[in-house]
């Protein structure tokens, strides 16, 4: 089972700040920046090709539900970051977008 599976069955743990029936967002082990996130989709697909569009269009609401919940942070911009395969940089194989929260002068952040 990959990690971020791990963190959906809870049997790791993760700062989790929105979990609904078919996603999840939890902040990065490893922020860039305050407030950095991760959203995933709770079933397991490595790439975002592979997802039907029906989970997409869920992924993307929560993706707003999350912008939503860390205004109280006052962040004055974002950055979503998608990748896929190694190549790419990615380094969890199961689908997940990066909110990075954006401060002025924060520099080379992303
Ligand atoms: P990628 O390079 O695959 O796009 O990003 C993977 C992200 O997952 C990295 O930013 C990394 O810090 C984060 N990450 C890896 N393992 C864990 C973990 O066990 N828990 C959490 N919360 N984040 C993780
Ligand atoms: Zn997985």
């Amino acid at each position: 089972m990959c990690i971020f599976c791990k963190i959906v069955s809870k049997e790791i743990p993760a700062k989790i700040i929105y979990e609904d029936e078919d996603t999840m967002a939890f902040l990065d082990i490893n922020p860039r920046n305050r407030g950095h996130t991760l959203v995933i989709p709770k079933k397991h697909y490595e790439t975002l090709d592979e997802m039907p569009d029906e989970e997409m269009a869920k992924l993307m609401k929560t993706i707003k539900k999350v912008i939503e919940i860390l205004k109280p942070l006052n962040f004055d911009g974002y950055n979503i970051v998608n990748n896929n395969k190694p190549v790419a940089g990615q380094e969890v194989p199961h689908v997940h977008f990066h909110i990075i929260p954006r401060y002025q002068n924060d520099g080379d952040v992303v």
